[in-house]
């Protein structure tokens, strides 16, 4: 047996990056870049104007006040997309939409709201500076600039950013697929046989979810029987995938055939068996560079050992660097008995009250107990050399909840 860091460290030592692909850039949503992004453009492409208004020389309009105004002849009028072709002179000015390149000679844009059309000219009512209400080219990218670097998440600033850069395609990581094998006699599908002896799988749900929520590919393999014949056939479908998770089969049971399989199958089981709750039977094993995980086959051992080791395993090999669960300190409001030996991974809901984090358990801690799941927002993991924890401890929790502390009211 094994401690949990040990198991991790095992793991992600294996680890190498998957291949890249050219994806669209809405398709990149939410992936790793595997690519530095130059820009092969000025961003804006020309000085332009950030306003509506009269482009002009920013001397000529000293003095101009509501009272006296200063008279300017309009010498062309520039839509936005359109080019200038006059060249701006003393006392002249061109009629300009925001956005539109700047008419040579001008160094300034009064706007609109200053202004009064007389005619084939224009009142100026407020005097400007030299460049007031112009861009500048490039002054968001310049040429040649790296603006987005390898390992860079995209989000859709960055999808924005792609568009402006003129790109449309981009190089990500590429996503795993990752197979899901459930295991057991007594299992059965969603909509299979529903006798009251059969289980339903739904380590083979919860298990694609956590996949895709971690942005691999799920490949439901479904059900393998409790024979080495059935999990040796299932076995081998399953080794198309880069990943191959499987759920129960791994304990010391009669039926517990797993382990077996997977080196009949020519899999090295770098180790079986994690000195922690829930998940102790947990199996890892390589085969060239395939990884097998070998997932406890109870609803919530094989979830938080999903958790703890494949989900950090697909994020590392997916190109992130940031590969493990926002940890939080938070006041315990209950007394917790342990063994001593083994690191606890409990279910629990934190809050924020009093200006701290405060924890408490879901309930029923059995590994069989899916709901204690399902009411988490946390992981509460409490190291392997203590015993019992008082109420009023601070202890760590994992935030595995997305939505944690998002609000229902706007919080400004
Ligand atoms: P085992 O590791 O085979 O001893 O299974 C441990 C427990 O987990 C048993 O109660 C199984 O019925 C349950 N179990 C195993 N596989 C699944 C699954 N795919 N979905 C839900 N429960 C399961
Ligand atoms: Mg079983």
């Amino acid at each position: 047996m094994i401690t949990v860091s040990k198991a991790l460290h095992t793991i992600l030592s294996t680890i190498a990056l998957v291949g890249i692909e050219k994806v669209t850039i809405l398709s990149a949503l939410g992936r790793v870049l595997a690519e530095d992004i130059y820009a092969r453009r000025n961003i804006p492409p020309t000085d332009n104007s950030a306003m509506d208004g009269y482009a002009l020389i920013a001397e000529d309009t000293m003095g101009a006040n509501t009272e006296h105004p200063l008279f300017f002849d309009i010498i062309e009028d520039v839509p936005a997309g359109n080019i200038p072709r006059k060249i701006v002179g003393f006392a002249e000015a061109t009629r300009i939409m925001t956005g539109a390149p700047i008419p040579e000679g001008v160094d300034a844009v009064v706007p609109v709201e200053d202004t009064e059309l007389d005619g084939d000219r224009v009142k100026i009512f407020a005097e400007v500076s030299i460049g007031q209400n112009i861009r500048s080219m490039g002054e968001d990218v310049k040429d040649g600039e790296l603006v987005l670097t390898r390992g860079t998440i995209i989000r859709p600033a960055e999808t924005g950013m792609l568009a402006a850069l003129g790109r449309s395609f981009v190089t990500v990581y590429q996503k795993p697929l990752v197979a899901i094998l459930a295991t057991g006699d007594e299992l059965t599908d969603i909509d299979g046989d529903l006798s009251p002896e059969k289980i339903i799988s739904s380590n083979s749900y919860s298990g694609a979810a956590q996949v895709m929520e971690c942005g691999g590919i799920p490949l439901q393999i479904g059900i393998a029987k409790d024979t080495k014949e059935d999990l040796t056939e299932k076995f081998k479908a399953a080794m198309r995938a880069d990943i191959i998770v499987s759920s129960a089969g791994v304990s010391v049971g009669d039926y517990d055939f797993v382990k077996d399989v997977m080196k009949e199958i020519g899999v090295t089981i770098d180790f079986h068996q994690v000195a922690q709750r829930p998940g102790k039977p947990f199996t890892f094993g390589t085969a060239g560079r395939k990884l097998f995980f070998g997932l406890p086959g109870n609803p919530v051992s094989s979830m938080i050992t999903f958790e703890q080791y494949v989900r950090p395993a697909i994020l590392k090999m997916t190109g992130h660097k940031r590969i493990f669960r926002k940890t939080i300190k938070a006041i315990l409001k209950e007394n917790i008995q342990k063994k001593k030996g083994l690191r606890y991974f409990l279910r629990v809901r934190v809050r924020y009250e009093d200006e701290r984090f405060t924890v408490v358990t879901t309930g029923e801690q059995g590994s069989g107990i899916l709901k204690s799941m399902v009411q988490a927002n946390g992981i509460m993991v409490l190291p392997e050399d203590s015993t019992s924890i008082k109420k009023g401890v601070e202890v760590v929790v994992q935030v595995i909840d997305n939505s944690f502390e998002l609000t229902e009211e706007p919080g400004y």
